[in-house]
């Protein structure tokens, strides 16, 4: 039977945050979904059956105090916080001789500073506890770098090692999780402005697997008795290659 485990999920408003939000509330956690789309967020938690399972805040992951102040808010409420789950990110693809500065600046800020946020927050936290659990959400990208993927791919292999770094250093009781999906339908793709990339991605994200399925991964992780670790999952369509 699953305990109850008071969550903090980034990324919420939408693709796989919002899923993980709706699996583990079914589980029976307690889950705060933390996004920048308020609306997105309330509208998600009032879908979620039984309700009161979902608590939602307004959060921009690259302030670091904001990130902060969340964590604090939960401890003060729940008492704990057992898992975050860093999965917001963004994906703007092209190639580096586009010089898209901007959006290499804005991926640096959202998928590593944004998780280091998290990890900054939580593993004191966790510390005090002497248990707590850090999902972080990286990709296939973590993995393989293909042309347009260059830095993304960056951001994804240092969110590969920084969990990885975190695992090895954490005090025992302190579980720490890498999961890298392959292509799952959400809005990732749909805030790429290059055209190049954009049409590439059209034919690569053809085949994609639903965002439950990368949910459930998580669920699985987090359900483990407190002596078991899943250091990593990577979840592809069976259909994909590389
Ligand atoms: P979506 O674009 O659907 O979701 C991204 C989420 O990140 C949104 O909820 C968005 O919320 C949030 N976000 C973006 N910027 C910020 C910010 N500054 N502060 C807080 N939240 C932010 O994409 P996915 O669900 O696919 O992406 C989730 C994670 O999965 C990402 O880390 C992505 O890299 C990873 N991933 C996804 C794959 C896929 O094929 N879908 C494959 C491999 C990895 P809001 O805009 O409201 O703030």
């Amino acid at each position: 039977m699953t305990t109850s485990k008071v969550v903090l999920v980034t990324g919420a408003s939408s693709g796989i945050g919002a899923a993980v939000v709706r699996r583990l509330a079914a589980d029976g956690h307690h889950v705060v979904a933390a996004a920048r789309r308020k609306d997105r967020l309330d509208a998600l938690a009032a879908s979620v059956s039984p309700s009161g399972r979902v608590d939602v805040v307004g959060l921009d992951v690259t302030d670091r105090g904001a990130v902060g102040a969340v964590v604090d808010g939960i401890v003060e409420r729940y008492g704990r916080l057992d898992v975050l789950v860093a999965n917001a990110g963004v994906m703007l693809l092209s190639r580096l001789d586009a010089l898209l500065v901007e959006e290499w600046d804005r991926m640096l800020d959202v998928n590593v500073r944004g998780l280091l946020n998290g990890i900054a927050a939580a593993l004191p936290v966790f510390r005090e506890q002497g248990a707590g659990h850090l999902v972080g959400v990286a990709s296939v990208g973590a993995h393989e770098v293909v042309a347009t993927s260059a830095v993304y791919s960056g951001t994804k292999f240092a969110t590969w090692a920084i969990t990885e770094g975190l695992r090895q250093e954490a005090d025992p009781g302190i579980r720490v999780t890498t999961i890298s999906p392959g292509v799952v339908e959400s809005e990732l793709a749909e805030h790429i402005t290059d055209p190049e990339a954009r049409e590439a991605m059209r034919t690569y994200r053809a085949a994609s697997i639903q965002p439950q399925a990368i949910a459930a991964a998580i669920a699985f992780a987090i359900d483990q008795p407190d002596d078991v670790d899943v250091n990593e999952i990577i979840v592809r369509p069976t259909r994909q290659r590389p």
